[in-house]
Formats: structure tokens, sequence, C-alpha cells
């Protein structure tokens, strides 16, 4: 079947048209020949997974007593971190998006300025901007990598953009620039090449939202590792979980050691006096929830090679069906965080997610776009046409690695 081979009649039976319900028994049967039928509860979209590692670091930690700020699973996390991807420095914190924000602080963002940020990502993007007192300021996606068009954002840029001795500044609102946040969508790495030179040109720090991508890499190098800065998330439906917990990482040693410092309360070593250089947050990873990351750590790679393998299924199973699949491109790996098929339109989406769902398959619709959100709807904007287009279409499937193994 493919979207031409059906009449675009509008006949409709129980709601819905046949065409729409033709795409949700075909959806259907694709993701049961590949991940089975469930057998009893539904089956998750993504399932964190736990062995004797967990359970052995957990329970030491909890033996040792040092379940909270300090402690040396925090510091062999860290490490753990800068060794798989290549990162300088690592610093793990409480969150993704409070890692975000972090970054933002870092690379100069002040309260009133704009950051641009894709429309296309979920909420934590844009609420660390609103976070440091900024606006976003949201940007199109490029349609085959779902991540920030940079030839789009260029010619935005070059629109809207004045430059000044301190800085771009946008000629609508006014505003200073500050930053540009790039999300690598479902694991897909975006095209951070270009995007940096885009950054480059208009003299704006790049940071990175890799809070789905970690184990993707771009041109061989890890997500991550661009730009000035990034955050990251280990809340339990990504791909390695410490509970709830989040890490920045950098190639700038001097960068991390600040983002160390802000986010354990910029204390300053005083012998027993408690002395604080500057207003820092309580940001950083309990003990307890970084001796689970260090057992999940030792499994990414493993994890990242059976979701791959699911990907490849998936993507065999919607071969010969006029379902479109989001696939890496050649100069990328994606971590498949989250599997995502296109379908034609709103309507046979709708059709998917409803007969899937009832099956017992957990699949879920895209975020809503940020400027469709009543906070961030007055928000300064390029056209956003491919987000509205994408968010539309989107459906993605269980992917928990174990799935691979079925
Ligand atoms: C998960 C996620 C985050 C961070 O989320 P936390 O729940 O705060 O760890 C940030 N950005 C994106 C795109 C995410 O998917």
């Amino acid at each position: 079947m493919n979207a031409k081979s059906h009449s675009a009649s509008g006949a409709v039976s129980h709601g819905i048209s046949v065409e729409a319900a033709q795409w949700a028994s075909v959806v259907k049967q694709a993701v049961r020949s590949v991940i089975g039928d469930p057998s009893g509860a539904p089956i998750a979209l993504h399932e964190p997974e736990f062995g004797e590692a967990e359970r052995r670091y957990v329970d030491d930690c909890v033996t040792s007593g040092w379940v909270s700020s300090v402690g040396s699973y925090v510091d062999r996390f860290e490490a753990m971190l800068r060794e798989m991807t290549g990162a300088a420095g690592a610093v793990a914190v409480v969150n993704g998006t409070a890692a975000l924000h972090v970054c933002l602080r870092l690379v100069g963002v002040q309260a009133g300025d704009e950051v641009l940020v894709p429309s296309l990502t979920f909420i934590a993007t844009a609420n660390a901007v609103a976070y440091q007192g900024a606006i976003p300021h949201f940007v199109d996606s490029d349609p085959e990598r779902l991540a920030v068009d940079p030839v789009k954002l260029s010619a935005h840029l070059a629109r809207v953009g004045v430059r000044k001795p301190d800085g771009l500044y946008n000629r609508e609102t006014g505003r200073r620039v500050a930053a540009l946040m790039v999300m690598h969508v479902f694991g897909l790495p975006a095209d951070m090449d270009a995007l940096q030179a885009v950054a480059d040109d208009f003299g704006i720090p790049l940071v990175e939202d890799a809070a789905e991508s970690l184990g993707s890499t771009y041109k061989g190098r890890d997500c991550g590792t661009f730009g000035r800065i990034a955050g990251l998330s280990f809340n339990g439906n990504k791909i390695a979980t410490t509970g709830g917990g989040g890490a920045i990482l950098t190639m700038d040693s001097d960068l991390a050691a600040r983002a160390k410092h802000l986010t354990t309360t910029a204390r300053v070593p005083a012998g027993w006096d408690f002395v604080h250089d500057e207003i820092g947050y309580n940001y950083r990873m309990p003990n307890l929830n970084a001796a689970l990351g260090c057992a999940q750590m030792e499994r990414v790679p493993g994890f990242v090679e059976e979701k791959r393998r699911l990907a490849e299924n998936y993507r065999r199973a919607f071969a010969d069906t006029g379902v479109q699949v989001l696939w890496e491109p050649s100069d990328a790996t994606s971590n498949y965080w989250l599997n995502t098929i296109f379908l034609p339109d709103r309507e046979s989406r709708d059709a998917v997610l409803t007969a899937t769902n009832d099956a017992g398959f957990m699949t879920r619709p895209c975020w809503t776009p940020m400027h469709r959100l009543p906070m961030f709807a007055d928000c300064p904007r390029d056209d956003l046409s491919v987000v509205e287009d994408a968010v539309a279409r989107i459906v993605n499937l269980p992917s928990s690695p174990k799935l691979a193994r079925i």
C-alpha cells in the first residue's frame, strides 16, 4: 500500500475514513511483526532495564551511608561519561532541565535576552531558557533530520539579525540574541557542522540539548561534545537512567569547573567556614542516583546496539508499506531512542494511535510544538511550516532495547 494507491473518496466507517483505517491496520501489523503481541500488560514506549550490577551498586551505596550530596559514585559516573563520550568535562546534576539551565547561564545568557530554540522539542528546552529570564525565539526544523534547519536559520538571522559591538540583536524586538540551542530529536543527530557554521557566522554560542542522544554520533564524534556545552538527561524513559538525573558535558575543562561550582552552591574552600562566591544552585546528583547510573553506563553500548537492531527490524517491516521511517543520514549514527514513523496526514496519524494503543502497543504522537503552548505563544519565531507538518504526522513506536530480543 502507498499513499497514491487508494482513493481520496472520503468514505467513512466508524468515524474515520477508509483510508485512515487502512493506514492504522498496516502500522499495527508491521509493529506486531517486529515486537510480537503484548502478553498481559501493554508494551511500553520505553522501559528501563536493570540487572545485578544496578542492585549491587545501589545496595553498596545504601550500606555505605553516603546516599546524598557526597560520595564516590558521582565521581565514577562522571568519569564514565567522559570516557564514553570523549568530553573533557562531565558534571552530574539532578535532571536534564537543570543541566540545560546551567548551560545557558554559563554561555552568558542573561535576563531579557533571546535564545534560538527549535519549536520541535520537549518542553525542557524552552523552559530552561525561561528559567534564565530569557525568551525563546523559535526556529524551524529540517524535514530529513527533524533538528534545527541550518539553511533556514541562516536566512532567518540574515533577515532579523543586526550585529552590534556587544553581539547579535533581533531588529524586530530590540533584544540581544544570546545563544542557539540545538536538540538531536529522538536520538538522530543534527547537522552539527552546518549549525556550528551558522553560530560562528553570527557570533553566538551553540548549546546542545543532547538529552535524547547519548550514544549517537555525528561524523564519528559523540553527541554532547559539540558546541560550547551540552545537557544530557538520565530520566527513567531515556536511553540510560539514574531514576532522575542529568549531566553537563563540555570539551572546555574551565567551563566544566565552572559548571561544577555553580551546580554545587558555588561554595569555595575555606576550611569549615561556609563561603559562597556567587548565587549557585543545589543541582548536584545524589550519590544514590549515581550508583544506579554507573551500572547503567556499563550497559549503554549494549543498549545502543540492541536499539539499532530494533530500528533495522522496524525499517524492514515498513519497507513496502508507504509509511516513512525516520532514518539516520550517512554522516551520523542514531541511538534510535524512539523509533519514529510519518503518516500521510493527521487523520491517519490519529487512527494509528488509537488502533495501536487499543491493541496494547504504547505509541504516542510528537510533542505539541513550543509555539503552540500558551506561555510561549507570543514568543518571536521564524516560519515554522516544517514543524507544523511533522508534528501532525509523527508517531513514536515502542523502543525498549529488549524488544530487539523478541
Ligand atoms: C528528557 C529531555 C530533557 C530533560 O529532561 P529531564 O526530565 O529534566 O531530565 C531535555 N530536553 C529534551 C529534548 C528531552 O527529551
